[in-house]
């Protein structure tokens, strides 16, 4: 590819090692020198009187200097009146050498840049920056304000700024281009790509400085909006060059989606059916279907993707059903098993966890076309597992896996020239306008109605103080209703260890506190055997009581079960608690969740306890946590790296979002030719994983 972006090198003064240090900020070219914006300004331009002065500005300020002495005190330090006619102010130096002394003597003209603070005897400046005047006092004030960047170790500020300036320079000569014709800009009433540059790096005096760091401020706007337009575009791509792949077409005559549907002991909800019926269209076609199924906690995404399953078997194709952690895949190849062995269809099983030897047999299984299916971990990933014909793959919780594990995966599945369908089913739900911009390459279904018979579950949010009462509570519930409850025990540390310990002594506690009543244990560190055992036990209710950590997040389903507690609630994520309140209120009566904090609890840990109080829509939540949290937290894309973003932010600038695909749709159409530099300067080699 040519090159569409200006190297740092073209910089004067950087080498090697200032490239070095300009990656560590992520510059690596001119352009990504241009959008590392100022987080805040300073004003150099004007002069302002020490007399109007007040504290906690920054200022420039010019005077004569009418005392300056050492006071020794507990900290030795130099003291300088400063006078401008209009009012005095002292300029305070801890560190300070002889010469320095004598320079600053009486009657001697300076120029301070400094914050003005509080003093003692009057308002001071701390180590201001400052020059000495001549007579004339004329050296010019700053013509614009002055950025402050985001730096690192071992990078000045007057270096950034200077390279700044080379850039912005280039700029001005015509060198970057701007990839968003006028036509596009005026009509939002937004500036151009150079206008825009200037305004945030070099403002004009008058620029009102909080509204420039604002993200609403108009050149901000254009400038996340072209981020926003270039991570769409991307996506855009990723999802045509998928396009351009073939898939198998899955179209099979025979009865096996009739006969699993037959066995259920349930019929599936409308939801359910206009999304089965949205796959299978897919399916059909001769492309990888890229099916993005969102559905809150509850409400079948099981079943669902296990009756597009059977119809990739009976097409004669395998399934690889992907889950992000143990438990998951555990709970899905359970699942799985009871709903497709009765069809004859052989699962593997390929978990991290598995022996050698059952490993062996399992991979053998898959390659030799033996398992219709494998379920498993990120264990799938692994080169030694081959299939013999792999027709669809189904990821579990995708917010947890990144769009280049997703390419990944569908590279593994390639086989003569075709890939599989891909299957992606979330339980977070994405709001519709983030979804455009963060899933835009995939297709969306939502199972948007839970199976009937669920009863809304009542969350109340406690104090820990009140721990004794919550006791009671399971007391009354278990003892008085004949009722089942959870438990859960949460903990700060990372380590599994600990947070199994706390289950243990948790569950210790509890049995004492409540003799007549049998309490159970899961957690993490329990082999599977016995984990099974003990969920086995409170599924025949045997036991009233399980004390779990967070591992029942997945996969738990006790209709009588309907009291859930959650210790310190406040350290987990509402999607999580969302989660594991959907554990309970799967049966006819009704259910109730409590959250119980550990004080003090913050302003914003008090919204969120709020808003699961409030709602038990997964939707909803997932707006408020958006709200509260941001996309980052939200989607998971600290982790996975899927949304890097620079200068937009995906909370602040919703409402450019709607624009966003508008603007993608009229530059794909009207001026292609912008497209691939656009993406290329804001993602860079990041897109390349799009040609895996
Ligand atoms: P999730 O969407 O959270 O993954 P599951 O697939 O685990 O939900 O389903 C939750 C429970 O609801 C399971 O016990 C499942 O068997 C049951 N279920 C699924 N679909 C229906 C339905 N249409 N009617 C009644 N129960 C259903
Ligand atoms: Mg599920």
């Amino acid at each position: 590819m040519t090159t569409l972006v200006l190297p740092l090198t073209t910089l004067k003064g950087v080498g090697p090692r200032m490239a070095e240090r300009l990656q560590r900020l992520g510059i690596n070219s001119v352009e990504d020198l241009l959008f590392h914006l100022p987080y805040r300004y300073q004003d150099r331009t004007r002069v302002v009187a020490i007399g109007a002065l007040r504290p906690g500005e920054e200022v420039v300020i010019e005077g004569e200097i009418e005392a300056c002495d050492i006071k020794f005190g507990k900290r030795r330090s130099l003291l300088c009146r400063l006078n401008d006619g209009t009012g005095s102010i002292m300029l305070r130096f801890f560190h300070f050498s002889g010469k320095q002394k004598e320079s600053l003597s009486r009657g001697v003209r300076l120029r301070c840049y400094g914050e003005v603070r509080r003093g003692p005897a009057m308002l001071e400046m701390v180590h201001p920056e400052y020059r000495q005047m001549d007579e004339a006092g004329v050296t010019a004030v700053e013509a614009h304000l002055t950025p402050v960047y985001p730096a690192t170790e071992g990078m000045a500020q007057k270096t950034l700024r200077q390279l700044a300036e080379q850039a912005l320079a280039l700029l001005r000569q015509g060198e970057v281009k701007d990839w968003l014709p006028p036509e596009l800009l005026v009509e939002l009433g937004l500036p151009n790509l150079q206008q825009a540059l200037l305004e945030v790096h070099q403002p004009v005096p008058e620029t009102p400085v909080f509204e420039l760091t604002d993200g609403e401020y108009p050149a901000r706007q254009r400038l996340a909006l072209e981020e926003l337009l270039a991570q769409h575009l991307s996506l855009r791509q990723l999802r045509q060059k998928a396009q351009q792949h073939s898939a198998p077409q899955l179209k099979p005559q025979g009865n096996l989606r009739q006969r699993l549907i037959k066995a259920l002991p349930f019929v599936l909800t409308g939801a359910q059916q206009r999304v089965l019926e949205e796959i299978d269209a897919d399916l059909a076609k001769p492309h990888p279907m890229q099916r993005l199924v969102q559905g809150d906690v509850g409400s079948g995404k099981t079943v669902v993707a296990a009756a597009a399953a059977v119809h990739a078997v009976e097409a004669g194709y395998q399934v690889a059903v992907m889950a992000p952690t143990e438990l998951l895949a555990e709970q899905h190849r359970r699942n799985f098993s009871a709903w497709l062995e009765p069809l004859n269809m052989k699962i593997a099983w390929l978990s991290g966890k598995s022996g050698v030897k059952q490993r062996r047999e399992n991979l053998a299984l898959l390659a030799e076309g033996e398992a219709a299916l494998a379920v498993g971990t990120h264990a799938l990933f692994q080169d030694e597992v081959v299939f013999q014909r792999l027709g669809l793959v189904i990821v579990d919780e995708q917010h947890r896996f990144g769009v280049h594990q997703r390419l990944a995966l569908r590279e593994k599945g390639s086989h003569n020239g075709r890939v599989p369908h891909q299957l992606i089913m979330t339980a977070t739900p994405i709001p519709r306008t983030l979804a455009m911009t963060a899933y835009a390459d995939l297709d969306s279904s939502v199972i948007d109605e839970l199976p009937p018979g669920r009863t809304p579950v009542e969350t109340v949010v406690i104090s820990d103080e009140r721990r004794d009462e919550v006791v009671a509570r399971v007391h009354k519930a278990c003892a008085g209703e004949g009722r089942q409850a959870y438990w859960v025990c949460t903990l700060i540390e990372e380590s599994e260890a600990l947070q199994c310990q706390a289950a243990e002594e948790t569950a210790a506690l509890l049995a004492e506190a409540l003799p007549d009543l049998n309490v159970g244990l899961v957690h993490g560190r329990l082999k599977p055997a016995e984990k099974e055992a003990q969920m086995a036990r409170f599924k025949s209710n045997e036991l009233d009581l399980l004390v779990a950590t967070t591992v029942i997040e997945v996969g738990v389903d006790v209709p009588n079960a309907s009291l859930m507690i959650i210790e310190n609630a406040e350290r987990l994520g509402l999607a999580q608690l969302h989660q594991l309140r959907g554990r309970v209120g799967r049966g006819s009566v009704s259910s109730s969740c409590v959250l119980m904090y550990h004080k003090p609890l913050s302003q914003q840990g008090k919204a969120r306890l709020a808003a699961l109080r409030e709602t038990n829509d997964g939707f909803e939540i997932a707006r408020r946590d958006l709200e509260l949290r941001g996309p980052g937290e939200v989607l998971g894309t600290r982790q996975s790296g899927m949304l890097r973003l620079r200068i937009a932010d995906l909370e602040r600038d919703k409402d450019l979002l709607p624009d966003v695909a508008r603007l993608a749709n009229a530059l794909l159409q009207q001026w292609p030719q912008n497209v691939a530099p656009l993406i290329q300067r804001w993602l860079g080699d990041a897109q390349r994983y799009g040609d895996v």
